[in-house]
Parts: C-alpha cells; sequence; structure tokens
C-alpha cells in the first residue's frame, strides 16, 4: 500500500445532489469494520454481500434503513476499505448519515479523492483514472464508450506496449555506450533504427487514435452568427439529427442562453451564439459577455447563417469584422426552399459555403459532414478510446524525441538521451512519471464522491 497520502478514513455522497429513489454515501479508509458495525448497529456485515439495516445514530435510533455493503480491502475501487451505504435518496437523510460518518471519525472527502486513492493505490493508473471523470461528463453516447474503453485499459495497453519495445531498445543503445569503438557496427548489426522506425510507425498510430479519442471528449466549438429568424434554432435540430439533441430556443432574448450543446455523429458540438454579444451597461451581463468573447477565440469555426434570399446584411458584416480573422468560417446560405438556390457545397470568397434548407433538411448532411472535416474528425467511433489534451502533448513530445533519435543515432549517447526523454514522455500518460502538482490539478476537477 502507498503511504504518500494521509489514510484518513473519507466519506461523500456518491449520488448526484437532489432527490432521487436511492442515495448513496460512500466511505474508504483503513480497517472500517468497527464504523460498519457501528452504523449497523452492532451487526458485523458479511464481505461483498448487501446487508440490509437501519443506519444508526449515536444513541441507537435508526436515521435510515437499506443496503450495506463492505469490501475489504485490497479488492474495492480504492483499494482500502470501502463501505457503500445505499439508503433514501433525500438530501435530509443523507445529510444525516454523512454526519454519523464524521462523528464516526471519517471526514469529508475532496472532488476526485476515491479515484486518487485508487490512483495511489495502484487500482488504475492515471490515463483510467482520468477516464472515470470523462465517463461520467461525457456528452455523447460515442464519448461514453470510447471513456469505458480506456477505463477498461485500451489506452494504457497501447502506451505500456510502446513503453516496453523502447526499454528493449534503451537496453540494446546503452549496451554498445560501453564499447564506443564498435558500437556503430553494433547498432547497424541490431537494427536499430529500423527497429526505432517501428517502434515510431506505432507511436504513429497511437497518435492518430488519440486524437481521434480527444476530439470526442473535447468535441468542437462553433461560433454561431445569424440574425434572428434565419433559421438557427432550426439547424441546430437539424444538424443533430437522431443524436440526442438538448437545443433551446436562442432567439437572444434571454441573456443566459447564448450557448448551445448539440451532437454531430457522435462529436460533441459547443455553441455561442453571437446574438448574446451585443453592447450592454449592464454590469452582470458584461461579465458573461467578456466569458463569451474568451471562448469566441478558443472555437475552431465560425458558422454564418443567413436566409439565402438576403445574404449576408451589414448587421452580420459587423459581426464578422470583430471575430478572430484566423477563426476559419462557413457560410451558410439557409431556406433555399424559398429561395430556389441549388442544395450543396461550395467555395467562394476563399470560404466553403453549404446551401441548404433546415426545414426539409436538403443539404444538411453537406454541412454536418464538412463541419466534422474541418476538425479532423474520422468519423467513427469504433476502437477509439478517449483522450485527452495532456495525452496528446505527450505523444507529441515522445514523437519528437524519436524523431531527434533517428536523426542522431550515430551519435549514441544522443540517441540513448532521446529514447529515455521519449520514454518519460509516454509515462507521463499512465502515471509512473507524474509530478505531484499535475495529479492535485487532474483531481480536483473530479466531483465529490468519485
Ligand atoms: P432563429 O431565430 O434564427 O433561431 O430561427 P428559427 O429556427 O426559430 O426559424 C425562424 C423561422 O424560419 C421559423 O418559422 C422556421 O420554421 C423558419 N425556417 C427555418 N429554416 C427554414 C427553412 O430552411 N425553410 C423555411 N421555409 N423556413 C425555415
Ligand atoms: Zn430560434
Amino acid at each position: 500500500m502507498n503511504l504518500a497520502y494521509t489514510p484518513s478514513t473519507i466519506c461523500a455522497v456518491a449520488t448526484a445532489p437532489g432527490r432521487g429513489g436511492v442515495g448513496v454515501v460512500r466511505i474508504s479508509g483503513r480497517a472500517l469494520l468497527p464504523l460498519a458495525q457501528a452504523l449497523s448497529g452492532g451487526k458485523t456485515p458479511k464481505p461483498r454481500y448487501a446487508t440490509y439495516t437501519d443506519f444508526v445514530a449515536a444513541d441507537g435510533t435508526p436515521i435510515d434503513n437499506g443496503l450495506l455493503l463492505y469490501f475489504p480491502g485490497p479488492n474495492s475501487f480504492t483499494g482500502e476499505d470501502v463501505i457503500e451505504l445505499q439508503g433514501h435518496g433525500g438530501p435530509v437523510v443523507l445529510k444525516m448519515l454523512l454526519s454519523r460518518c464524521v462523528e464516526l471519525g471519517a471526514r469529508l472527502a475532496e472532488p476526485g479523492e476515491f479515484t486518487k486513492r485508487a490512483f495511489l493505490n495502484d487500482k488504475l493508473d492515471l490515463a483510467q483514472a482520468e477516464s472515470v471523470a470523462d465517463l461520467i461528463d461525457a456528452a455523447s453516447e460515442s464519448a461514453a464508450r470510447s471513456a469505458l474503453k480506456s477505463l477498461k485499459g485500451a489506452f494504457s495497453g497501447e502506451i505500456h506496449t510502446l513503453v516496453d519495445e523502447l526499454i528493449t531498445l534503451r537496453m540494446l543503445v546503452e549496451a554498445t555506450l560501453d564499447f564506443p569503438e564498435e558500437d556503430i557496427d553494433f547498432l547497424e548489426k541490431a537494427d536499430a533504427v529500423g527497429k526505432l522506425r517501428r517502434l515510431r510507425g506505432q507511436l504513429g498510430k497511437v497518435q492518430a487514435t488519440a486524437r481521434q479519442g480527444a476530439l470526442l471528449r473535447e468535441g468542437m466549438h462553433v461560433v454561431l452568427v445569424g440574425q434572428p429568424n434565419v433559421g438557427k434554432s432550426s439547424l441546430m435540430n437539424a444538424l443533430a439529427g437522431d443524436d440526442i439533441a438538448i437545443v433551446t430556443d436562442i432567439a437572444g432574448t434571454t441573456r443566459d442562453t447564448v450557448r448551445e450543446e448539440i451532437v454531430i455523429d457522435g462529436v460533441p458540438v459547443h455553441i455561442i451564439d453571437t446574438a448574446g454579444l451585443r453592447d450592454t451597461d449592464d454590469v452582470v451581463e458584461k461579465i458573461g459577455i467578456e466569458r463569451t468573447w474568451q471562448a469566441v477565440e478558443r472555437a475552431d469555426v465560425a458558422l454564418v447563417l443567413v436566409d439565402s434570399r438576403d445574404g449576408i446584411v451589414p448587421e452580420v458584416e459587423a459581426i464578422l469584422a470583430k471575430l478572430p480573422p484566423r477563426l476559419p468560417r462557413v457560410h451558410v446560405f439557409n431556406k433555399v426552399d424559398l429561395s430556389g438556390d441549388q442544395v450543396g457545397r461550395s467555395e467562394e470568397d476563399g470560404h466553403p459555403v453549404v446551401r441548404l434548407s433546415a426545414r426539409t433538411h436538403a443539404g444538411v448532411d453537406d454541412l454536418r459532414a464538412l463541419l466534422l472535416e474541418m476538425i479532423g474528425y474520422q468519423g467513427d467511433s469504433e476502437g477509439v478510446f478517449l483522450a485527452r489534451e495532456r495525452h496528446l502533448d505527450a505523444i507529441a513530445r515522445a514523437a519528437g524525441h524519436l524523431d531527434l533519435a533517428a536523426q542522431d543515432w550515430q551519435q549514441v549517447e544522443i540517441f540513448a538521451e532521446e529514447l529515455r526523454m521519449a520514454q518519460n514522455a509516454l509515462s507521463e500518460i499512465t502515471g509512473k512519471f507524474t509530478p505531484d502538482d499535475l495529479l492535485g490539478v487532474i483531481f480536483s476537477r473530479f466531483c465529490i464522491g468519485k
């Protein structure tokens, strides 16, 4: 067991806030059997069985009744003793259960603390721990399926394979360091460069898959520019198609509804409506608008939606002038069923153009394909594991070191050093080589009770 943290007993409500049929309190720590007995009024729960019991207060009166599960370590989520209380899902009852746990010596868990303990006790590696949060936060079914793949170790497995092969190659290269006269010869005979090239090829494949996985996680950020009534809501619904769409009306009448979420072919699409970006003297509104502009800075594409009977009107030009010049634009001419324009994709003034009807859905597929193309999504989430920017960054650094190694392989010390650095970069992904402050950041973004 890892002693890198204070092994105090922690507790939290693991179910979402609010009312529900069942509410779960989760407890983790060392030697929790006495705590289980105290909570259940003296019963000794059988490990890994559900025990139906009252949960009792210090004076023996029941607080709630339900199921108590007792998982002695190390066969538990955190690797420590874990107790789960499944009580009634009311906020007051759960708060009382939590208070009782605190009375019995537990403290309230920090966000992600259960998963952090699982990581520190080697129950999960870091990429798997991150995928726990990604599964909970998944914005589409494809993202959820991919997160589960990562959680079950698909991504970590790829990284382990690469690291193992890197280690084998490093041993070969480092062995020659002791015989400087014959090193080049030796490395040629052992096909060190061929092995390096194959390794680089495998890394490239993992990189491509991880990029797709990161797209599924991060999704695409779209800035929507369009006058009232040009068909923004209709287009969002049409784009989302069969995917679960969470589209609310975005006429710009309320200041809160400037952001939308839809899903296109499994890719979450975050939409910022510039209708919310108007000049204002209201302080609160100003803050919101400032934040929205920051999001605009990070966007992938601007979707400029106009009525094909009107074209781009001066009000739209004015907004376009305020957008970052680097932001790629797609001009969408809607309501072709009324204008009689020909449906489909083209290019005008250096911008991709799509003519479509949000009402009849003609041409909507063209826009969908164009958007996915623009972010490099290949449209097949099968076999894709979820990945984060942090992972892409580590893979890119590893690739850079392998490229330098290939370039300078005849300087064997450099060759060896670049391989070592490539290995370290990859090991950051699974957490074998991750600074503590980064761990803090990663786990602090979890929800409480996970
Ligand atoms: P928004 O204000 O930009 O969100 O526009 P809406 O999506 O609410 O649409 C405004 C009106 O235009 C509604 O009556 C829609 O039914 C209609 N509309 C939207 N797209 C089309 C289209 O492609 N063809 C036709 N004929 N009407 C459309
Ligand atoms: Zn609307």
